[in-house]
């Protein structure tokens, strides 16, 4: 069977966009509503009001709501049960400078990209009529918009599935993960509740050419993972007019950020396929006005995308860096010293700097060493303070105050470098065939693909890591809980303002597919969805998928 559903995504795409839910503002609430409103007023969600919740966050900063709903099947009697994961929520829309008033007007704003000097590519995709222009089109709500339409025909045919479908619309997934993360608190308690067995997970998230020609629409298993390893250097502080005096931390870092930018060393390459390499997102240092003193300590992360590294994995390679760049640093600072002196007639003398790095674990372990518990139980309070006085803070700037806090502890003051991971793990999630429930999806999303070839005049093409970053990785475990560990002790902030939440997704694990929108420009202001792709093929490929996997 194929399903006419075209306009039906179509309408209900443009209704979302025109409701502007930029994450952390009022209208995660506002679309959550009309999402809940739209299950609502479905005959079957009037029967049975238990399977739809609006759910609100918890331990958020923001009020905001997570939509779930289910339908169970009536074909058999099988607790088999498929999981459907969107967003609702988009990035800002400060790209669209003058036309941010316009930008969740899908039908006013092709007309005013037209004055636009664009590209050619844009150009043509404007003149041919195939794409839908507008925040969040693409990123994702015409994903959402097609998993409604799914739910609202499974729960007019539940005589079609042997097994059960939940659909989540979440929040906060451009930003903190609150959505996903209290999602699972129910994925958990339904599981208890209705005795679910949770076998598969399909998130719609955007899809997009690799390239100017790149004809492909992709599916991809599993995901990419991500981390933020981060490094806080102290340098040794002196006045300009002394500048050997000193260990400029700024050229610590600054050599950490040419070690490490876009070094293809560091790809991580699984299943063939490799990521981009580490690019920097930050890079300052602590000094907050103007000095003729050099700044006493500085920092920069980095995002490391991951297919298999653990975060052990990455720590280890961080540290190692760290090492190398430190040692460079000081023999560099040696030999500019040592030249100096020549032209200036001093005499040269070695200068002190040794190499000294540390793990976040490493150092910790040393303070707690030192002082025992007097730091312990100040660092703790610190941490807790600051989370009580400032709920809202960014978790990257937290995490470096912790550490600042700590370094005044130390006794010993030379320059020294701490590796530590800065933000929100966003696991790798790997998948080989090698599990039953994973060859399942794999053999039933392969065949649905081949279902959809009389109707799709491009390919569509599967591959193995999810490529941007999405809340598939806090849909299964992967790995060790030892790899975790890492994470853990060298996160500052972990058990105050962040924990990965490891049992939750150990209860619902399932192998996850992306079966997901298609366009263009994500998070540009020509973000732009194929309809054709999107608001027919994917849902027929989805809705194949479930079918095949709850026959
Ligand atoms: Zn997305």
């Amino acid at each position: 069977m194929y399903l006419d559903c075209f306009d039906d995504v179509r309408e209900l795409t443009k209704e979302l966009v025109r409701i502007p839910s930029v994450v952390k503002t009022r209208g995660e609430a506002d679309c959550a509503q009309r999402i809940h409103a739209f299950y609502r007023q479905l005959q079957y969600f009037r029967d049975h009001p238990e399977y739809l919740l609006f759910k609100q966050t918890e331990d958020d900063e923001v009020e905001r709501y997570n939509v779930l709903a289910m339908v169970k099947g009536t074909k058999g009697d099988s607790k088999r049960t498929v999981i459907l994961l969107g967003h609702l929520d988009t990035v800002g829309v400060d790209d669209f400078g003058t036309l941010a008033a316009h930008a969740f007007g899908p039908d006013t704003l092709p007309k005013l990209l037209r004055e636009l000097p664009p590209g050619d590519e844009v150009r043509g995709d404007l003149h041919s009529g195939e794409y839908m222009f507008g925040r969040g089109v693409l990123d994702m709500k015409s994903g959402v918009a097609g998993h409604m339409c799914l739910m609202r025909y499974f729960s007019e045919h539940p005589e079609e599935l042997d097994g059960n479908i939940i659909a989540i619309s979440e929040c906060d997934e451009e930003n903190n993960a609150h959505g996903i993360i209290s999602a699972l608190k129910v994925l958990r308690r339904w599981k208890r509740e209705h005795d679910l067995q949770y076998i598969a997970g399909i998130n719609g998230d955007y899809s997009t050419p690799y390239h100017e020609n790149d004809e492909n629409r992709y599916i991809y298993f599993g995901t990419i993972g991500k981390l933020l390893p981060a490094f806080y250097a102290v340098g040794k502080e002196t006045h300009v007019g002394q500048a050997f005096g000193g260990l400029d931390p700024n050229l610590l870092v600054a050599e950490l950020t040419r070690r490490i930018n876009l070094n293809p060393d560091l790809c991580d390459q699984a299943q063939g396929e490799v990521t981009v390499p580490p690019i920097s997102l930050k890079q300052t240092d602590c000094k907050d006005h103007y000095t003729v003193q050099t700044a006493i300590a500085a920092y920069a992360y980095y995002n490391v995308f991951t297919h298999s590294m653990s975060p052990k994995d990455v720590m280890g390679k961080m540290k190692a860096i760290a090492v190398g760049a430190f040692d460079h640093v000081v023999q560099h600072t040696n030999s500019s010293y040592q030249r100096f002196c020549q032209m200036a007639g001093h005499v040269y003398t070695e200068l002190p700097w040794k190499p000294r790095v540390y793990t976040w674990e490493e150092f910790y372990d040393e303070l707690i060493k030192l002082h025992g518990e007097t730091f312990t139980k100040h660092f703790k309070d610190f941490a807790a303070d600051m989370h009580r006085n400032n709920p809202a803070m960014d978790l990257r700037d937290f995490n470096v105050r912790m550490v600042e806090e700590a370094w005044k502890w130390a006794t010993d003051k030379s320059p020294a470098v701490i590796v530590y991971y800065a933000s929100t793990m966003y696991p790798n999630l790997e998948m080989t065939g090698e599990t039953e429930k994973e060859k399942r999806l794999m053999d039933c999303v392969r065949e649905s693909v081949d279902t959809l070839k009389t109707y799709s005049s491009k390919p569509v093409v599967t591959k193995m890591f999810y490529p941007y970053i999405s809340d598939s990785s806090f849909m299964a475990i992967s790995g060790e809980q030892a790899d975790y560990a890492s994470l853990e002790r060298n996160t500052p902030a972990w058990g105050v303002k962040y924990r990965h939440p490891y049992e939750d997704i150990a209860e619902i694990n399932v192998p996850m597919v992306n079966i997901g929108t298609y366009g263009k420009d994500g998070h540009k202001i020509t973000e732009r969805v194929h309809m054709r792709h999107t608001f027919e093929h994917i849902p027929n490929i989805t809705y194949q998928a479930i079918k095949r996997l709850l026959d």
